[in-house]
């Protein structure tokens, strides 16, 4: 039980946990064992064919390095749910590129989603919230969209990595968040490994990394990057925030 409380959000098993958090820390802990000595595609393995089979999403922004994960998880099963945040502020490129994957990857279910146009009437009707307070607007069009999207399912695929932000230098390759477990099969790659893997695959890029986009978000909150930056810098340039709060670690763990 020990790796639980260092691996779950920092804050371990709640003074008061319920029958149900204990039994999802065990779980947690045995899936660690497992996916600690895996590789990318193995930790997929766990999660797509052993342990979630049927109960389990990709959540994927079509943005500079997702064509990875995509084609790991299409190397597996094709008709794996997809779902993409189609927030209403992407650049047309990342809406493209999404369809051209879509095509070259055979994928099978990929899942748009939107917030309501009630939600964008009451909540910004003018489009420009992004420029007063960004959390409501992530929040409206990205992080509620995504928790009805993942309700059915028992567990979730991210492409996060450990080198991407301070925030995620000490993820695991899975975690348990806001009541189902999170797979990250890519948390330790770096950069060149990311390259190297689109390289050897004659993957299609996003026509926006070329463009000086090395991290790919809404267009409002996303900038060129210059040589020598961080190559997050372009996005919420600018402002303390460097997640749109749906990867959040410390919000709801057991
Ligand atoms: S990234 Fe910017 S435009 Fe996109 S949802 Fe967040 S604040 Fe709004």
């Amino acid at each position: 039980m020990s790796n639980v409380t260092i691996i779950d959000t920092k804050r371990g098993l709640r003074p008061r946990a319920s029958a149900s958090d204990v039994e999802a820390a065990a779980r947690l802990a045995a899936l660690l064992e497992k996916a600690k000595s895996r590789d990318a595609h193995g930790i997929l393995e766990l999660a797509l064919r052993e342990e979630f089979a049927g109960k389990t999403a990709v959540v994927s922004s079509f943005g500079a390095e997702a064509v990875v994960l995509l084609k790991l998880v299409a190397d597996i099963d094709p008709n794996t749910p997809i779902l993409f945040l189609n927030t209403g502020k992407l650049f047309g490129e990342t809406l493209r590129y999404r369809d051209r994957l879509q095509d070259v990857l055979g994928l099978g279910d990929v899942r748009s989603l939107a917030p309501s146009l009630e939600e964008r009437a009451k909540k910004d009707p003018e489009g420009t919230l992004w420029s007063r307070d960004a959390d409501a607007c992530c929040d409206f069009r990205k992080t509620i969209p995504l928790a009805h999207a993942l309700e059915p399912f028992q567990a979730q695929i991210t492409g996060r990595k450990r080198f991407q932000t301070r925030e995620r230098a000490d993820m695991q390759p899975v975690e348990y968040f806001e009541g189902r477990y999170r797979f990250n099969p890519l948390w330790q790659w770096d950069l060149h490994q990311l390259e190297a893997y689109i390289e050897r695959n004659n993957l299609p890029r996003h026509p926006l990394v070329e463009d000086g986009y090395p991290s790919i978000g809404c267009m409002p909150c996303t900038r060129r990057v210059q040589a020598g930056e961080d190559y997050r810098a372009g996005r919420w340039s600018g402002l303390d925030k460097d997640e749109c709060g749906i990867h959040l670690t410390d919000g709801g763990g057991i």
